[in-house]
């Protein structure tokens, strides 16, 4: 039996999916994950050796109270959609393995009406109700805020941010009967006042959409987080844990290993885009800050904001307005 001791991360990625299930239209296909793609994600982590932590365990690393192997990672869902429960639960389950769920909590068993405006075709989507939940709780996965009506949290006045922070955690600790600590930005947007209201409201924790690797020193209200698209192939996926970035394509390996060959003839410093795997900072770039984290960030669920294309930080980043899909 071998009895070495796993290595300690130093690292923790976390993943990021929203609906699971079939897309209706290509606007749809991006965040949406068929059943069986989702299947070849698990089972192609499983094989790379990684295994899911609680969110707990997770934030127990950050604060240094808890050691975890490496190779673990933390698995969320954002918006509590059925499909999850229908397509991905069992399989998880099957595996003994345990994912977080932010929750929109003012829309618990109905459907994704922020989306609507959105969606071309008008769709929307059901939501886990309070019986799934339940089942699923029960089987180890924990269910956080997603705020209450899940807006754009920068565009709303104080009081109206104060009651989608706090009454979120109210809502969903007297459906759970339990402590609700973390949270996930609607869009992934958020400026300094919704950081300060964050924290009032009694959150230990909040995740962004910024990918990058989690190490300790990560600001605990900027947590990073990988986009899983439902156009990733389990390759893709895995060269997203890899590089930690939202890039899955080939072109990021050739880029990457590009660069460390140019490197090594030339003797010269890395080219500044290029990011290591064990990059000590995730998403830093080598020998600049062209990607330093920027104030805002851009949710790209549901398309109603795009991704900021990689780059240097906007001149002007306080408060940029979303811009809606074509
Ligand atoms: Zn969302």
């Amino acid at each position: 039996m071998n009895t070495r001791p796993a290595t300690s991360a130093g690292r923790v990625t976390v993943l990021m999916y929203h609906r699971v299930g079939s897309a209706t239209n290509e606007w749809e296909s991006k965040y949406c994950v068929s059943a069986g793609r989702f299947a070849s994600h698990m089972k192609a982590l499983q094989q790379r050796g990684m295994q899911p932590c609680s969110v707990d365990e997770f934030v127990g690393w950050l604060d240094g109270s808890a050691v975890l192997p490496d190779k673990t990672f933390l698995l969320t869902f954002d918006d509590g959609f059925l499909g999850v429960y229908e397509h991905a639960f069992p399989l998880l389950a099957t595996m003994g393995w345990r994912a977080t769920m932010f929750l929109v909590s003012g829309l618990i068993g109905r459907e994704d009406e922020w989306c609507r405006r959105e969606n071309p075709s008008g769709k929307s989507h059901p939501l886990l109700g309070r019986r799934e939940i339940e089942e699923m709780a029960r089987r180890g996965f924990s269910f956080q805020s997603h705020s209450r009506s899940h807006p754009d949290l920068t565009k709303i006045d104080h009081r109206a941010l104060a009651d989608e922070l706090a009454g979120a955690r109210r809502d969903l600790e007297d459906l759970l009967g339990q402590p609700v600590l973390y949270l996930a930005y609607p869009y992934g947007r958020y400026d300094d006042t919704v950081l300060e209201v964050a924290r009032t409201s009694g959150y230990d924790a909040a995740f962004s959409v910024q990918p990058g690797f989690n190490r300790r020193d990560v600001d605990r209200f900027r947590l990073r987080r990988l986009d899983v698209f439902g156009t990733d192939t389990a390759g893709a996926l895995l060269r997203k844990v890899t590089y930690g970035t939202n890039d899955g394509s080939w072109w990021q390996s050739v880029r990457y290993y590009g660069e460390r060959i140019t490197a090594r003839l030339t003797n010269a410093p890395p080219i500044r885009t290029i990011r290591r795997p064990n990059d000590e900072r995730g998403d830093r770039p080598i020998g600049g800050n062209a990607f330093a984290l920027r104030p805002i960030q851009y949710h790209t669920e549901c398309r109603s904001v795009h991704a900021q294309p990689q780059g240097p930080p906007p001149t002007h980043p306080a408060r940029p307005r979303p811009s809606h899909s074509p």
